[in-house]
């Protein structure tokens, strides 16, 4: 947990997004999605609960020998690929994390803002997921444009 994270943790959003010991509030994310097809809403969820086919989560169930980002260890550099360091860290994704970027500017550097932001701000995220094609075995190939 790098800094920032341990910051947004302990603060009172994160607090209010998501209580001690209750689950992320799904209903919420469900009520902003409104018009969106279920799998894009599985996929915010999965993104905010951390408990997605990323690395870090699926070495955590044992379903993968390791914790760390494929493509890093790949040009050794190993990092735990968490929901943070797929979202705005890993080098693999630079080019889809631009376009994202262009499209919500400063907002595309805030899990907050991703996560709980407007309708427009989950169809870029989702496109950006989309065109990374890294949650391909769960979520299939998909694309919003
Ligand atoms: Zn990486």
């Amino acid at each position: 947990m790098d800094k920032w994270e341990a910051r947004f943790r302990t603060s009172p959003r994160y607090l209010r997004m998501f209580p001690p010991r209750s689950p992320p509030r799904i209903s919420h994310v469900n009520a902003t999605l409104i018009g969106l097809p279920r799998q894009w809403c599985s996929l915010i969820v999965q993104l905010q609960s951390g408990h997605i086919g990323l690395n870090a989560h699926l070495h955590r169930i044992q379903r993968s020998p390791t914790p760390n980002c494929d493509s890093c260890t790949a040009t050794g550099n190993s990092k735990p690929e968490t929901v943070n360091h797929f979202l705005f860290e890993c080098p693999t994704y630079r080019k889809e994390r631009h376009l994202m970027k262009q499209k919500l500017g400063r907002g595309a550097d805030s899990l907050a803002h991703l996560l709980l932001g407007k309708k427009d701000t989950l169809r870029e995220l989702i496109k950006f997921t989309g065109r990374t094609g890294r949650l391909k075995a769960t979520f299939g190939e998909f694309c919003l444009d």
